[in-house]
């Protein structure tokens, strides 16, 4: 079990005031999660004691730097298991990963009558590279559907992965229905066909134990931000052999090994791919991030989020003319529940509920193509995590009432 009280005294953010007398409750770190004093502190440290740019001074303090820098990414390799570290690329955020996957290794693997398979449950970061590449090479992008229930439906699974599939490129958890897909058998269906499998982990690795290896995913990306880190990192793992073939992203200093007036050559892995000045306190910060889940523990925060999760659900039920969207039971979603309610716009929801402090995501969540097949066009988001309390969960429902109230419900 986890002691949430004590979690909770290590995000700042977490005593803040809303209104007067009206307290912070965070139900948005699906979007974007708050940040730990130990990470503030990492940067902070960083850049009033060890700031240079990196890779490039033959000065201590620049020395420094790289190794706090590179020594943060050995941390993360480890956190996801990744057999070493050149096979982590620092990204912007889990969109650049699948930028760079779809048009490094796409554009020179996939050709026109190729086939590219989506669910149609991913968020746009793992949908618009492709549908780019695809308008790019004349490749037909396919869409594994979901139930009703807000499961994909592996029965189709046969009929919509075959030899004429390049790549595989799915969710491990839906940012709207919280569903926990089963990766390694989305992964080992994409292998049978002779497919590559790349997972967006971008709601997985910030809220249970994720490993690469175990996976055996081809590529998989990642942002920091939700995962107690800074914006402005993000990271994209892939296998060795498919990053050594891969060409650059973007170029420019970094990247090279050599430049001459008629050419160039690339830098090894990792760095073939991290073009100009990286974003170095950013790095440090996600370091120091994973540390922080680290010593928590990922099993201890799953757990405590499946705990928090059901009982949301449980509570959410008994509000009149709300829906939650996605699997009912906690077991098979991460912390995360998308709600409907009749006649009133979840942007309404939304507002009423900021006057309670109580912060919660409206919209379509980057997830349109989902919201459409579903008929709406915004659904209001509460998500959780390890600082969430049933207190919390106590006032969202207080507050959802009171919202039926204001409509005369
Ligand atoms: N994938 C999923 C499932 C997400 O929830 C998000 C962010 O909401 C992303 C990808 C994109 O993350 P970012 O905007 O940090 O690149």
């Amino acid at each position: 079990m986890l002691d949430v009280e004590k979690i909770r005294t290590d995000f700042p953010i977490l005593q803040t005031e809303m209104y007067p007398g009206i307290p912070l409750v965070f139900l948005d770190s699906a979007a974007s999660s708050q940040k730990p004093t130990a990470v503030l502190d990492a940067m902070d440290y960083y850049y009033r004691a060890l700031h240079a740019n990196v890779h490039r001074g033959i000065y201590r303090l620049s020395e420094d730097a790289t190794n706090a820098y590179e020594s943060a990414r050995e941390r993360i390799a480890h956190f996801i298991n990744a057999p070493t570290s050149t096979q982590v690329i620092y990204v912007r955020n889990a969109t650049e990963g699948f930028n760079l996957v779809a048009y490094s290794w796409g554009n020179t693997n996939v050709q026109a009558g190729d086939e590219i398979l989506l669910t149609e449950m991913e968020h746009h970061a793992n949908l618009v590279p492709w549908q780019m590449l695809a308008e790019r090479t004349g490749a037909i992008i396919r869409y594994l559907p979901f139930d009703k229930q807000g499961m994909l439906d592996l029965s189709l699974l046969p009929q919509f992965l075959t030899e004429k599939t390049k790549i595989f490129s799915f969710t491990a958890v839906s940012n709207v229905f919280g569903t926990i897909n089963p990766v390694k058998q989305l992964v080992d269906a994409a292998h049978a066909v002779g497919a590559l499998a790349m997972v967006d982990a971008a709601q997985a690795v910030p809220h249970m134990a994720v490993d690469v290896q175990a996976w055996d995913c081809d590529f998989l990306a990642f942002s920091g931000h939700k995962m107690c880190g800074p914006t402005g990192i993000g990271i994209l793992y892939g296998k060795q052999e498919l990053l050594e073939a891969m060409p650059p992203f973007l170029g420019g200093g970094d990247m090279i090994r050599r430049v001459t007036f008629d050419g160039s050559t690339w830098n090894e892995l990792p760095w073939k791919f991290e073009a100009g000045t990286p974003s170095i306190a950013e790095g440090i910060g996600l370091g120091a991030a994973v540390d922080y889940l680290t010593d928590i523990g990922m099993d201890a925060i799953h757990a405590h989020e499946q705990f928090i999760t059901h009982y949301a659900l449980e509570a959410l039920s008994e509000v009149p003319d709300l829906k939650v969207w996605g699997p009912a039971v906690a077991s098979q979603k991460g912390g995360v529940a998308a709600f409907t309610m009749a006649k009133v716009h979840p942007h309404d929801i939304a507002e009423l509920l900021d006057k309670d402090g109580i912060a919660i995501r409206a919209g379509h969540h980057c997830a349109m193509p989902l919201h459409q097949k579903l008929g709406l066009s915004a659904s209001a988001r509460a998500s959780f995590y390890l600082h969430t309390t049933t207190a919390e969960i106590d006032k969202l429902v207080a507050s959802l009432h009171r919202v039926r109230h204001v409509f005369r419900l």
